[in-house]
C-alpha cells in the first residue's frame, strides 16, 4: 500500500510549511489544492474563471471542480512512492468521494494529521505571512522573517502576501472551515493524530513524525 498523509487544519495552521518539511524528509509527492486553484486562476482557464470569485471571497470552491482537479493530479502522479495532501479533502462530500473513488484505486494507506491551533494565533499568522511563489517556502514577518527583505532564502525569488490573507477574507475562510471542514476530524477519527500546532514549526514537525511512526507509516 502507498502511504497518503492528509494534513487537516484551519487556514493558517501551518499545513503548507509542514507539507514542505515532510516532502523533503519523506520524498513523497505533495499537492496543495489551493495551489492547483491559484494556478488555474493565473492561467485564466475556464475552471479558473469559474472559481476565482470563490477564492477572492474566501469561500470553498464547489466540490465537483476541486475533485476534478485533484483526480487529474493524482492520476498524473500515481507513480509516486507516497502522497502528502495539503487542503484536500476539505468537505464531507470530498471525503466520501476520496474514500469511494481514490483510496482503493490507488491502494492508499491513509493517515490524517490534524493541526490544532488557537484562533488568535491563526489570524496573526495569516496577517504576517509571506510566501515564495516559486518554491512555496513560507515565511512570517515576526516569527520567521527572510534574511533579506521580501526575498526567499531558498531560491532568491520575491516573496508575496497571499491575496486572500486580508482581514475580511480571513473571517470568511475561518467560518467556512468551522462549518464545512471541521466535521472531517470526526470522519477520519480512526486514522487521525492530533498535533498541537501552537508550538514552533520544528516541534510540530517532530510531533508529526512521531505520530506517523505510531501509525507505522514509514
Ligand atoms: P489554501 O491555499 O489551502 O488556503 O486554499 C485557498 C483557497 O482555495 C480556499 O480558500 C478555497 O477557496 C480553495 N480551495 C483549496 N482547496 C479546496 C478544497 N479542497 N475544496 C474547496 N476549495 C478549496
Amino acid at each position: 500500500m502507498k502511504p497518503c498523509i492528509i494534513l487537516l487544519g484551519p487556514p493558517g495552521s501551518g499545513k503548507g510549511s509542514q507539507t514542505e518539511k515532510l516532502k523533503s524528509f519523506l520524498g513523497f509527492q505533495t499537492v496543495s489544492t489551493g495551489d492547483l486553484v491559484r494556478s488555474q486562476i493565473k492561467g485564466q482557464t475556464s475552471i479558473g474563471l469559474e472559481i476565482e470569485p470563490f477564492l477572492k471571497e474566501g469561500r470553498l470552491v464547489p466540490d465537483e471542480l476541486i475533485v476534478q482537479l485533484f483526480k487529474e493530479w493524482i492520476k498524473d502522479n500515481q507513480d509516486a512512492k507516497g502522497f502528502i495532501l495539503d487542503g484536500f479533502p476539505r468537505t464531507l462530500e470530498q471525503a466520501y468521494i476520496f474514500n469511494k473513488d481514490i483510496v482503493g484505486k490507488f491502494n492508499l494507506k491513509v493517515q490524517v494529521i490534524y493541526l490544532e491551533v488557537s484562533v488568535d494565533l491563526l489570524i496573526s499568522r495569516m496577517l504576517t505571512r509571506l510566501i515564495c511563489n516559486k518554491c512555496k517556502a513560507v515565511y512570517n514577518t515576526t516569527s520567521k522573517p527572510p534574511k533579506h527583505l521580501n526575498q526567499c532564502d531558498e531560491c532568491g525569488e520575491a516573496l508575496e502576501r497571499r491575496q486572500d490573507d486580508n482581514p475580511e477574507t480571513i473571517v470568511t475562510r475561518n467560518k467556512e472551515y468551522m462549518s464545512l471542514t471541521a466535521p472531517l476530524v470526526e470522519f477520519f477519527l480512526e486514522n487521525l493524530v492530533t498535533i498541537n500546532g501552537d508550538q514552533d514549526s520544528e516541534k510540530v514537525f517532530s510531533d508529526i513524525m512521531k505520530g506517523l511512526n505510531n501509525g507505522n507509516l514509514n
